[in-house]
């Protein structure tokens, strides 16, 4: 059914009809701690491999989650929860207590500079859905990954025996890369249908296909020549590939590459010449830095188009849909009706057009005043629509005047649709908010039926010979709705040839 729709901006990710799962009670608390220790066991278990140990998941993986649920971020105790498992898993694990208390210090300064920043910035920024997203990301990352080394620094001269600037070097550079890498996954998740592709399946043509598998298949192919080539010098092989992505896919798809592209090249130049560990402490900073900022170009990049885009879709919305009722404007329902008839006019389909005015209506502008009068065009908007099927097209020509097309129904149909609508109007009480009683309104409706619908062009004179109703209807007394059939030579000015059918059926 039309009925009036939302801007564009309301189906963006955060805006979903689904509410995010508030965990209320201890319910919250408990899942940060499940969810912490096992993306932290994760993380311990997969260091002997070397290149796993590059990539520290905890830690984004709460900052996320805190983003995602801000209650939580504001609830001390799911801060405690998120400590909890950071030391159960380490412990589990075999590690010091000293060490082990120490380390999910840095973790949760970490994840809570991140919220601390991002919490700030506007829902649009912070996932991942206005211009400055990638940046205000990236100096949030930059923070979190300074205060946490700051934090953890001592550990290297006190219990490992390295250098402070070595172990300091160590945690800014895995932070930095491991947040700047997940989280804006995790932000750009949507609430709802998180894993939809605008790809449709099957495609429309072999064309389209390539069109859209192109930037990934560039991806892939660069990525293959970089582990070919190896080494750290090979990684900007995969930014022109990666920039693409960003112009042609949704923000979430390019995160997604990026994460998974500089995954395999970091596994790649660390398992090729080195190890993240102390020794290797300016391999591994310079790396991480590296295919941090690597990732940063096509995520700005991204965020930037996406952002764009939406603004273009809401402005297309504006142009396109009343503002009052949220109907089709003027332009727009003549641009989908005349759509609609050409496709129908192919199939010899029927189709009727409906004139509908509100019956005295300067009466309640008159009397109750002109934002009584737009309370009862919102209301009649939506009463209205109620009653037509998803394939009808309705709009607002002007004023108190609606034009509706009804593909596909005969004109008993139509006719029994276009009744149903004026006893839903006189039955529904407009409400005028305040201490004003509810108003009785009532429509008048003018119908030109066609059992072989005419070709677009002659939109024009199919809604002339319904306005000719109308008028009929008025003159019979209004609320009601008269009929003609709108003749097949409809070629020619239309009220030349409609023949009047039906009368007065109310
Ligand atoms: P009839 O039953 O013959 O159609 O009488 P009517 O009073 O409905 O028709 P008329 O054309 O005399 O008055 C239409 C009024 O609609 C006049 C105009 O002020 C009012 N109108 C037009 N657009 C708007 C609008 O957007 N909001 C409000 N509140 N009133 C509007
Ligand atoms: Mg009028
Ligand atoms: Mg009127």
């Amino acid at each position: 059914m039309p009925t009036p729709q939302l801007p564009p901006s309301h189906t963006a990710a955060q805006d979903c009809d689904t509410p995010e799962p508030t965990w209320a009670g201890w319910r919250g608390p408990a899942l940060v701690a499940l969810i912490v220790f096992c993306f932290a066991l994760l993380g311990i278990l997969g260091r002997p491999i070397n290149f796993t140990s590059a990539l520290w998941p905890a830690n984004p993986v709460l900052a996320g989650l805190m983003l995602r649920h801000p209650h939580l971020a504001h609830s001390p105790l799911a801060w405690l929860g998120a400590g909890t498992g950071f030391v159960a898993a380490d412990l589990l694990t075999g590690s010091q207590l000293l060490s082990t208390l120490w380390f999910t210090a840095a973790n949760l300064v970490s994840s809570a500079t991140c919220c601390l920043i991002l919490l700030r910035a506007d829902a649009a920024t912070r996932y991942m859905q206005s211009q400055h997203s990638a940046l205000l990301l990236f100096a949030a990352v930059l923070a979190a990954a300074s205060a946490s080394a700051v934090v953890a620094g001592g550990t290297g001269p006190v219990l490992f025996q390295t250098e402070l600037w070595v172990s300091l070097s160590m945690w800014f550079s895995g932070e930095l890369q491991s947040n700047m890498l997940i989280l804006p996954v995790l932000l750009a998740l949507p609430r709802c249908r998180p894993f939809s592709i605008s790809i449709c399946f099957p495609p429309r043509s072999l064309l389209r296909l390539w069109k859209h598998a192109a930037p990934l298949a560039a991806v892939i192919a660069s990525t293959a020549a970089a582990l070919t080539v190896g080494g750290a010098d090979s990684l900007p092989v995969v930014i022109p590939a990666l920039l693409w992505c960003a112009i042609r896919y949704r923000f979430l798809s390019t995160a997604i590459l990026c994460l998974v592209v500089c995954l395999i090249l970091t596994a790649e130049v660390a398992m090729g010449s080195f190890q993240f560990t102390p020794q290797f402490w300016n391999s591994a900073l310079s790396l991480r830095v590296g295919i941090t900022l690597l990732a940063l170009g096509p995520l700005a990049m991204a965020c930037n188009r996406q952002a764009r885009q939406r603004a273009m879709e809401q402005l297309n919305h504006t142009i396109s849909h009343d503002f009052l009722t949220g109907l089709l404007s003027r332009n727009a329902f003549f641009l989908q009706a005349k759509q609609q008839m050409g496709h129908l006019c192919a199939r010899q389909a029927p189709v009727a057009m409906l004139v509908l005015d509100l019956d005295h209506f300067k009466r309640i502008n008159d009397c109750h005043g002109h934002a009584a009068g737009d309370a009862v065009l919102r209301q009649f908007a939506q009463v209205a629509g109620l009653q037509l099927r998803a394939g009808d097209t309705m709009g607002r020509l002007g004023g108190e005047e609606f034009l509706v097309l009804l593909p596909q129904m005969s004109m008993h149909q139509a006719q029994a649709l276009a009744l149903r609508l004026c006893a839903a109007v006189r039955a529904h009480r407009f409400a005028l908010g305040g201490s004003s009683p509810p108003l009785h309104v009532t429509v008048s409706v003018g119908m030109a039926f066609c059992p072989h619908c005419p070709p677009p062009h002659a939109i024009d004179a199919l809604i002339h010979s319904a306005d000719l109703q109308l008028y009929q209807a008025k003159q019979n007394g209004r609320d009601r709705v008269v009929s003609t059939v709108y003749g097949n030579t409809s070629d020619t000015p239309s009220h030349l040839h409609h023949r009047r059918h039906v009368t007065g059926t109310r």
